[in-house]
């Protein structure tokens, strides 16, 4: 379960605030898509619910965020995510040891790593074998490597910053699918990121909109959320289904 309440954060050096007096509360295995125009502070929202928000960037905050009762961050693998640009999570030469690094500051013994690694491959169906080099791997290849290292932590919350953005609608439909899979298997608390949202709306229960001045104007069904504003979304440069 994740609970904001009345955060607003500015970063040093802006005058105006990119996240405004945002409450959400999730409440555990619930999906929640989070749309909203370029800049609205959707990536700097997740940073926030990762509990990153203190360490990448430097800023002025107000309000809370929590996660199963403590600071987001304070449990090492409490939280996976998935970064916006596809291979920016990319770190090691093989696609093994690329899944086993997220899991070496999380205090797990090493002679558990290999079980946790395997699993996590499996689940979203990279089959090849663990010493397959990360660079030949395609783009949607490379997210779903991504999104298996974040499932091998076991967090209890799970954050996709546009993870199909950069995918053709074939590659796009199948990480989709890997992620529906793994969050329903798993009831996985989930907040996924995308502009594109005819994939995701059933995907999804719950539609949250941010708007430019980083505030929440929209939350609910995502049906009847996409009913009453689709204009506006569309002139924000969200596609909505159609
Ligand atoms: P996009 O859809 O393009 O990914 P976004 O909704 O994810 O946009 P953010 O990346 O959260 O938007 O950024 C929101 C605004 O906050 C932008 O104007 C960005 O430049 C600014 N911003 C974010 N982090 C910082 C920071 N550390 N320092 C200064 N400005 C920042
Ligand atoms: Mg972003």
């Amino acid at each position: 379960r994740v609970e904001v309440h009345d955060l607003t954060w500015r970063p040093y050096g802006r005058r105006e605030p990119v996240l405004r007096g945002i409450d959400l509360v999730v409440p555990a295995g619930q999906r929640v898509l989070l749309v909203g125009p370029s800049g609205s502070g959707k990536s700097t929202l997740l940073r926030a619910l990762a509990g990153v928000l203190e360490v990448a960037d430097s800023g002025e905050r107000s309000g809370s965020v929590d996660l199963d009762g403590a600071e987001p961050g304070a449990r090492a693998g409490a939280v996976g995510l998935v970064l916006q640009e596809p291979g920016a999570g990319v770190v090691s030469a093989t696609i093994g040891r690329d899944v086993a690094f997220g899991l070496e500051n999380t205090g797990m013994p090493r002679a558990a790593m290999p079980a946790r690694v395997a699993v996590a491959l499996a689940a979203v169906h990279l089959t090849m074998p663990q010493d397959t080099p990360t660079h030949a791997l395609s783009g949607g290849e490379q997210q779903r490597l991504a999104l298996a290292g974040a499932l091998a932590l076991e967090p209890s919350l799970l954050l996709l910053d546009e993870p199909t953005a950069m995918l053709d609608p074939d590659n796009a439909a199948s990480v989709r699918d890997v992620v529906a899979d793994v969050t329903a298997s798993r009831h996985l608390t989930t907040v996924v990121v995308e502009h594109r949202l005819g994939p995701w709306v059933d995907f999804a229960d719950r539609l949250v909109v941010l708007d430019d001045g980083g505030r929440v104007v929209a939350d609910g069904d995502p049906r009847q959320v996409l009913a009453e504003r689709s204009e506006s979304l569309a002139a924000q440069g969200i596609w909505v289904p159609g």
